[in-house]
């Protein structure tokens, strides 16, 4: 019985390396942000969520733009409320770029993608992804290589190899363009500037 459920929980976690030219040419200033607004979910500590967006050209994904939308968050779950999908699409639109992206934290080193996360995923695209960051980000989330990244193909995500992130996944210097949009007035975030 231990050696099929083994069998099964082999191919859960089997992470694919897909055969395309696809390119993600993230900006370090959007690695920089990201970091940044992660920490500030783990220092409460919650699980934390951005978006990334930027355009596409050809095969290049180029990751210009990051997102911080209004969540509910706790130590195990971050969720995005169907109110503040509304001001993300007003965002994108706004600087007329296209979503490409999210990034969550998990609490522990376990960057799967978990039955919620699957669930939940406000946006179900094909190629769209999203990273898992271990140890709610507390060290940084470079190499790349050290996140779950997962993409949004044929209804469903898929883990994507090591191998595949070392070839197609890309740091280039570059700046970010930051929309923050959680209410500064949530108790979260008044706790963690002092104001409360
Ligand atoms: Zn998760």
């Amino acid at each position: 019985m231990e050696g099929w459920l083994n069998f099964f929980r082999f191919f859960e976690h089997q992470s694919v390396t897909p055969v395309d030219d696809l390119i993600y040419s993230v900006h370090s200033g959007v690695i920089k942000i990201t970091d940044l607004v992660l920490k500030q979910y783990g220092q409460l500590p919650h699980e934390g969520l951005v978006f990334w967006a930027g355009n596409i050209s050809e095969n290049i994904f180029n990751i210009t733009h990051v997102i911080a939308p209004e969540t509910e968050s706790s130590e195990g779950r971050v969720t995005v409320p169907h109110s503040s999908i509304y001001h993300v699409v007003k965002a994108l639109s706004n600087n007329k770029v296209i979503h490409i992206g999210q990034i969550h934290t998990h609490p522990g080193n376990w960057v799967d993608h978990s039955r919620g996360d699957d669930e939940w995923a406000p946006f179900k695209r094909p190629g769209l992804i999203s990273l898992v960051v271990p140890n709610y980000c507390s060290s940084g989330m470079l190499p790349l290589k050290k996140n779950g990244i997962h993409r949004y193909q044929e209804n469903q995500f898929i883990g994507l190899s090591n191998k595949y992130i070392r070839r197609h996944f890309i740091v280039v210097e570059g700046e970010a363009h930051f929309t923050d949009l959680r209410d500064k007035e949530n108790i979260r975030w008044k706790q963690l500037s002092g104001t409360d």
